[in-house]
């Protein structure tokens, strides 16, 4: 059963070849046997889980039921779940059961599908190897001595073990397409407002977007499909219409432009994963597509950029965590200000502590104009870079990471590091942009992604350029041995 696509998976129960509550049993029990080991669910949801089984098969025995219903997902646990604990992996909200569900669970609910429970991320979505979360790392089901990538690495460890068939999750500055890159999944960030953010703990306003993790291109446009368009509970959510995401897969790529960024295959790019992508792009010159070098010369802005405009939003998106209106509170406070201080003190981990630092003193008076202000005009220049180089091609190709998973701890004390190698993912949240990870293969056993950038809404391009890929290889069906 766990090696079924969502269409597979649906025609099995619409034919009644098994039921919802025989495919949720199916990956309630995988979870149980591999969880221990990989760390990737913060919470598993089994008796509701089993309860939402039963009501999508008596939808599907009264013929009224959709592609999706009865199939079980997994929600990051940065997404609002109505009486069930969404702590955002940070002691902070450790005790936080949602009265309410993000408008995402909501629509996802709606179609009639199974949530098996939250995954495990970095702590409020900062970090890249999944280690910050307060409940321990996630391990990669490629190397279990290994990063699944981060922050939304327990959804993608979720997939690539088949203890979900597919997933949420969130991505602010590479959220998404990373841990799909180093897990071997098709990952998705779609453009800056196609999703609404309503219910989604924020991190950073004006760069976190939500998308579908899977296992294949078609997958993650049924969920696309699902998880998309305006919702007044958000206003930077935007009112256009939402097309059918599955309609063009197959299109034809004969003709498509893709442009390789100079900038994107320099030194810092491990020589294998170089080559890697280099047989990648191969593969679409074969399906017809041009090839044109181009630049992007900002590119060197990104990190910099980033690392002050996601800070500073944070420092104040958090603020509301104090103990007194959401979050941790210490025990027998002095007063208001030891209330305060040592809430947030015993609440937040390091990484979260450090970005709340980097971004108050961005945004204090006699810093603003040379850090926050200068950050808004670099992020305009790498903008209109992106602006400049679709004027004459379609898609944007490269790597999603510098390198494949790296071991777990190697990173933790070097946090400048693990900043350097979010290069690639970044520019796009910088611009709104949608951008994909997809399966491209191996170096040592450990999966690379090619990461895929499309221009604003063109969400159906990026699907059917991933999808035309996954029909010419298999590198997407490839499952780590010990979960097959
Ligand atoms: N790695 C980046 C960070 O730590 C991106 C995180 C994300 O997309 N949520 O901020």
């Amino acid at each position: 059963m766990h090696n079924k696509s969502l269409s597979e998976l649906s025609a099995s129960l619409h034919s009644g070849e098994f039921s919802s509550v025989e495919l949720t049993q199916h990956y309630l029990d995988r979870i149980n046997t591999h969880n221990n080991n990989l760390n990737a669910f913060i919470t598993v949801c089994d008796d509701r889980a089993l309860e939402q089984a039963k009501m999508a098969d008596q939808q599907l025995q009264q013929k009224n039921a959709g592609i999706l219903t009865g199939i079980p997902l997994a929600h990051k646990d940065i997404f609002c779940t109505q009486g069930v604990l969404t702590s955002c992996a940070s002691k902070m909200l450790s005790n936080f059961i949602s009265p309410y569900n993000a408008t995402v669970v909501e629509k996802i609910n709606a179609a009639g599908m199974v949530t098996l429970g939250k995954t495990n991320m970095d702590e409020f979505a900062m970090g890249s190897s999944n280690e910050t979360s307060f409940f321990g790392a996630v391990k990669n089901p490629w190397d279990t001595n290994r990063v699944p990538g981060g922050s939304s690495g327990g959804s993608a460890a979720a997939i690539a073990a088949r203890l979900a068939p597919i997933a949420t999750g969130s991505d602010t500055g590479g959220s998404i397409r990373q841990p799909a890159s180093l897990c071997n999944l098709t990952g998705l960030k779609p453009t800056y407002g196609r999703i609404s953010r309503y219910g989604m703990i924020a991190f950073a306003s004006s760069l976190d977007q939500a998308g579908p993790m899977a296992n294949s291109a078609e997958d993650a446009a049924i969920l696309l499909n699902v998880m998309s368009g305006f919702d007044e509970r958000d206003s930077t959510s935007v009112e256009r219409d939402v097309p059918d995401y599955t309609a063009d897969l197959n299109n034809s790529l004969a003709g498509l432009r893709i442009g390789l960024p100079k900038e994107y295959f320099d030194e810092g790019l491990d020589p294998e994963v170089a080559t890697t992508i280099e047989a990648a792009i191969k593969v679409y010159e074969s399906l017809g597509a041009t090839i044109k070098e181009i630049t992007l010369p900002n590119t060197h802005l990104a990190v910099p950029t980033y690392y002050v405009v996601a800070p500073a939003e944070c420092s104040s998106n958090l603020s509301r965590m104090d103990g007194v209106r959401f979050g941790h509170r210490c025990k027998n406070p002095k007063d208001l200000q030891d209330l305060y201080q040592r809430s947030r003190g015993e609440g937040f981990g390091d990484e979260v502590k450090r970005r709340i630092l980097i971004g108050a003193y961005a945004l204090s008076a006699g810093y603003y104009d040379a850090y926050y202000l200068k950050a808004q005009q670099c992020r305009r220049l790498i903008s209109d870079d992106f602006t400049q180089a679709f004027a004459d091609i379609d898609v944007i190709m490269g790597p999603t990471s510098p390198t494949t998973a790296s071991n777990l701890g190697d990173n933790i004390d070097d946090p400048v590091a693990t900043y350097l190698a979010d290069i690639y993912t970044i520019s796009a949240n910088l611009s709104g942009l949608p951008g994909m990870s997809i399966p491209a293969g191996f170096v040592n056993g450990l999966p690379v992604g090619l990461q895929i950038i499309g221009n604003h809404f063109d969400e159906a391009r990026l699907l059917n350029v991933a999808h035309r890929y996954q029909q010419a290889t298999d590198w997407h069906t490839q499952i780590p041995a010990a979960f097959k």
